[in-house]
C-alpha cells in the first residue's frame, strides 16, 4: 500500500515526495527527529515529544518549521489517512537547503526548514513477543557526538551498534564512556538491585526520553524506589534484572547482558510491571 506522506506542507503518495539533494539533513546529518507511538489510533504523549523537538531546534538555532498545533494536526491527519492503528509517526525537520554545500549555515531569513512526516505500521507493538522473552546486550563503547541531548539524525554509529549486536547473536547493545553505562543505542538503559532502580541522570551524555520521564514519575507514583546515578556494565551484570525504555519499545525487559544472564534468564517482575502500567497510563492519556 502506497503511504500517504507530509513533505513542507503538502500530504503526497509517499511515491511522489521529494527532498532537495542539497538539503542539509542529507548532506550534513543537520537535522533532528521524533518518532511518537501509536496505539488504538491514538498519540502516546505527544506533548512529550513536541517540548523535546522544541529543545532540540533551539539548541541548534534552527528555526521551527510550524506550531505545536499544526504538528499535532499533521500528526492526527497522517494517523487518520494511513489507516494506523498500532505504529509509528516519524518526524523531521532539517535544516533545508540553500541549493549548495557549504559548512556555513544558510540564512534563515532565506532558507526554510524541510519538514518531514511519515507513519509506520506496527501491528503487535504493545503486545510485543520481544518483551515477553527480553532482550540480550552487549556492551560497546560509545564514540557518539558530546551534544547526544539533542535529538538529531547522526545514527550512524547507533546503527552500527545495532549491527554488532546483531553479529554476536544479541538484540541490542549499551555504550559504555569512561568506564560507565551511558544510554543503550536507541533507548535508556536501568537495572534494577534489591529492589531499586538504577539509571544514569540527565545530562549531554544522554537523550532526555521522553519514555523515560513517564516511567521514573510511574515508579514513584508507585512506590518504587529510584536512584539516578551513574553505573558501570558489572553492576548491570550482576543486577537482579534490568531493562531499557524508548517510545517505539515502551519498556523492554532485559535478560542478559554481555553473555551473563540476569535473574533467572527471564524478564524481572519490575520491568514487566513498569511496562504493564506504562502502556496502561500512557493509553488512557493519549490524544
Ligand atoms: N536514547 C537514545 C540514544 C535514543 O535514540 C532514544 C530513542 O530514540 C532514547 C534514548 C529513548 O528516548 P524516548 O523514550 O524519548 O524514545
Amino acid at each position: 500500500m502506497t503511504r500517504t506522506v507530509y513533505v513542507n506542507g503538502e500530504y503526497l503518495p509517499e511515491t511522489e515526495a521529494t527532498v532537495s539533494i542539497f538539503d542539509r539533513g542529507f548532506l550534513m546529518a543537520d537535522g533532528v527527529y521524533e518518532v511518537t507511538s501509536v496505539l488504538d489510533g491514538k498519540l502516546i504523549d505527544f506533548e512529550g515529544h513536541a517540548v523535546r523537538l522544541e529543545r532540540s531546534l533551539n539548541e541548534l538555532d534552527m528555526p521551527a518549521a510550524c506550531s505545536k498545533e499544526e504538528l499535532l494536526e499533521i500528526h492526527r491527519e497522517l494517523v487518520k489517512r494511513n489507516d494506523i492503528t498500532e505504529g509509528l509517526v516519524y518526524l523531521q525537520i532539517t535544516r533545508g537547503s540553500d541549493g549548495d554545500r557549504d559548512f556555513v549555515f544558510p540564512d534563515p531569513e532565506t532558507t526554510k526548514p524541510t519538514i518531514v512526516l511519515f507513519t509506520q505500521k506496527k501491528p503487535g507493538l504493545a503486545d510485543n513477543p520481544a518483551a515477553k522473552k527480553g532482550a540480550k546486550i552487549i556492551s560497546i563503547e560509545d564514540i557518539r557526538w558530546g551534544r547526544r541531548d539533542i535529538k538529531t539524525v547522526q545514527l550512524l554509529y547507533p546503527s552500527m551498534g545495532k549491527m554488532m549486536a546483531k553479529k554476536a547473536g544479541a538484540d541490542d547493545a549499551w555504550l559504555i564512556e569512561d568506564g560507565y553505562v551511558t544510554e543503550g543505542t536507541s533507548n535508556n538503559a536501568y537495572f534494577v538491585k534489591n529492589g531499586k532502580i538504577v539509571t544514569r541522570p540527565l545530562s549531554s551524555d544522554i537523550l532526555h526520553g521522553i519514555t523515560r520521564k513517564a516511567v521514573l514519575r510511574m515508579a514513584a507514583e508507585a512506590q518504587m524506589e529510584v536512584e539516578e546515578r551513574l553505573f558501570t556494565i558489572d553492576e548491570a551484570k550482576e543486577a537482579d534484572e534490568a531493562f531499557t525504555t524508548s517510545a517505539s519499545a515502551f519498556v523492554m525487559p532485559v535478560v542478559e547482558i554481555d553473555g551473563v544472564s540476569l535473574g533467572d534468564g527471564t524478564p524481572g517482575p519490575i520491568a514487566k510491571r513498569l511496562r504493564e502500567i506504562y502502556l496502561d497510563e500512557s493509553l488512557k492519556a493519549a490524544i
